[in-house]
C-alpha cells in the first residue's frame, strides 16, 4: 500500500498532524521534497513538536522514516532538530531514520544568497523563508550541488568544493559585494555536521523498492501544497520543488512504483504565507479574528499567515493537481461561533464568473464571489462521530464535498492526535 499525504492549498493545512495520526497503520514514512522551510506541527501524548526536515512518522516507535532524494537538507538544522527530539526522549538511530545518498545538501552560502537576494529586491521581495531553498534547488539543476552520499568520500568532496566556492563567490562577492565565502570554513562545516549524519545515509531507493515489493505500507509526506508547486502553483510565488503527489515516487526514489491513493489535506478555510495572489483574502478586523481563532502564525518562521474563507476554485484545482482520492478537512473547529460562514465559490474576471483556477497574471485580476452558509455555536472539539457534529457543520462539510467533487473522509476538530471525526 503506497499512500501520499499532500497539501491541497497553500501549505500549513495540517499535513504533519494527519501523517502522525495515519502513520499508525504504516511501516515507513518518506519525506520526498523540500527542506527546512517546512513546519509540520504535531501534538500527541509525547508533547508538541515542530518538524522541519524529519518525516512526521519519527514520533512513532515502529515507523521507519526516510528522507528522500527530492529533499534539500541543511545539515546543521537537521542535527539540531534530531537533538531536540532526542532531548524529548525520541530515539533516532540509523534503524528508524534513513537519509538518501542522493538528497542534496543545502549549504550555508545558499542561506546567505537567499537573504542577499531578498534584500536586493526590497519591496518586491518574494517572502522567502530565507532558508536557502530556492538557491539550493537552483544549484541542483545547475549541477553545482553536493549530495549526502558525498559525505562518505570526504576527500573527493573537498576537491570539488574549492571549485564550487570559487564559482559561488562570483555571485556572493562579485555580484552582491558581500564578503567572500571561505572554502576552509565550508569544509569545517561539512566535517562537523556531515560527520554526525553520514551513518544515516544509505541507498534509500533500494531500501524502499525492497520494502514496497515485500508489501510494506509506505506513506509519502509532502511539504507545502498544490498551489506552491513549482510547475502548477502560483509561480513565481511558489516553492522551488514539486509538492504534488505524482512526484512522490520520484522524490522518494522509487519511480518504478505507483501510488495506491492520495489523501489530500485541505483546510476548512484558507491561509497563505508570503507574497503572491490570494484571491479570497480577508483584511482588517475580519482577518485578525480568523487569524487569532486559527492561531495562524508560521510554524517555521512565526510570520502571521494571510487568511481568507474556503476557496472552492483554488481547492478544486489543488485536488485535481494532487489526484486526491479522498480528503481530510482540517481545523473545522476554528470556524465555531460565527453566525454565518463565507465561502469563495467562484471568481469574477472582467465581469464574468469563472470556476477554473487561472494563470498567475490573470489571477491577479480575479475578484472573489462569496456565498454564505449558516454557522454553528456548539463546541465541536470533542466530537468524534459524524452524528456528534451540529447540522450546520455537516452542511458546511457536505457543501465543500459537493463543490470540490472529492469525498471527505476525515474532519479534524482540534490539534491533538485524537481530535478528529472519521466521516
Ligand atoms: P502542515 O505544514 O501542513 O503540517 O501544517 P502546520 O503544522 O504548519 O499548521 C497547522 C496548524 O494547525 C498547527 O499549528 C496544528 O497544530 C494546528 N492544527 C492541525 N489540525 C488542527 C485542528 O483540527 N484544529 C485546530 N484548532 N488546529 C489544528
Ligand atoms: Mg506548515
Amino acid at each position: 500500500m503506497l499512500t501520499s499525504i499532500v497539501g491541497i492549498n497553500w501549505g500549513d493545512e495540517g499535513k504533519g498532524r494527519m501523517v502522525d495520526l495515519l502513520s499508525e497503520d504504516y511501516d515507513i514514512v518518506v519525506r520526498y521534497q523540500g527542506g527546512n522551510n517546512a513546519g509540520h506541527t504535531v501534538i500527541n501524548e509525547k508533547g508538541k513538536f515542530i518538524l522541519n526536515l524529519l518525516p512526521s512518522g519519527i514520533l512513532r516507535e515502529n515507523v521507519v522514516n526516510v528522507m528522500g532524494n527530492g529533499m534539500v537538507i541543511d545539515l546543521k538544522h537537521l542535527v539540531g532538530e534530531m537533538q531536540k527530539l532526542t532531548d524529548a526522549g525520541i530515539k533516532i538511530t540509523p534503524e528508524n531514520l534513513k537519509i538518501s545518498e542522493k538528497a542534496v545538501i543545502c549549504m550555508p552560502y545558499n542561506v546567505l544568497q537567499d537573504g542577499l537576494e531578498e534584500q536586493r529586491l526590497k519591496d518586491k521581495k518574494f517572502g522567502s523563508t530565507l532558508r536557502g531553498i530556492a538557491p539550493i534547488y537552483g544549484d541542483k539543476y545547475l549541477k553545482k550541488a553536493f549530495r549526502m552520499g558525498e559525505l562518505k568520500n570526504f576527500d573527493i568532496l573537498k576537491e570539488s568544493l574549492y571549485g564550487i566556492v570559487e564559482w559561488k563567490n562570483l555571485l556572493i562577492a562579485g555580484g552582491y559585494k558581500h564578503e567572500a565565502i571561505k572554502a576552509e570554513e565550508m569544509i569545517a562545516y561539512l566535517e562537523e555536521y556531515g560527520g554526525k549524519l553520514k551513518d544515516f545515509v544509505i541507498d534509500t531507493s533500494v531500501y524502499l523498492d525492497e520494502a514496497a515489493k515485500a508489501g510494506k505500507k509506505i506513506m509519502f509526506e509532502a511539504q507545502l501544497g498544490a498551489l506552491r508547486d513549482i510547475d502548477f502553483g502560483i509561480y513565481p510565488y511558489t516553492s522551488s520543488s514539486s509538492t504534488i503527489s505524482a512526484y512522490a515516487p520520484i522524490g522518494a526514489g522509487i519511480p518504478n512504483h505507483k501510488l495506491d491513493n492520495a489523501i489530500g489535506i485541505m483546510k476548512a478555510y484558507s491561509t497563505c504565507v508570503g507574497e503572491g495572489p490570494f484571491t479570497a483574502e480577508y483584511f482588517g478586523e475580519k482577518a485578525e479574528a480568523l487569524r487569532q481563532a486559527g492561531g495562524e502564525y508560521g510554524a517555521a518562521t512565526g510570520r502571521p499567515r494571510r487568511v481568507g474563507p474556503f476557496d472552492v476554485v483554488a481547492s478544486k484545482y489543488g485536488i485535481r493537481m494532487q489526484g486526491a482520492t479522498e480528503i481530510a478537512l482540517t481545523k473545522l473547529d476554528v470556524l465555531t461561533g460565527l453566525d454565518e460562514i463565507e465561502i469563495c465559490s467562484a471568481y469574477e474576471l472582467d465581469g464574468k464568473v469563472i470556476d477554473e483556477f487561472p494563470f498567475t497574471d490573470v489571477l491577479d485580476k480575479c475578484k472573489p464571489v462569496f456565498i454564505k452558509m449558516k454557522g454553528w455555536k456548539e463546541d465541536i472539539s470533542s466530537c468524534r462521530k459524524k452524528e456528534d457534529l451540529p447540522k450546520a457543520a455537516v452542511d458546511y462539510i457536505e457543501y465543500i464535498e459537493k463543490a470540490t467533487g472529492c469525498k471527505i473522509t476525515y474532519v479534524s476538530v482540534g490539534a491533538s492526535r485524537e481530535q478528529y471525526v472519521k466521516m
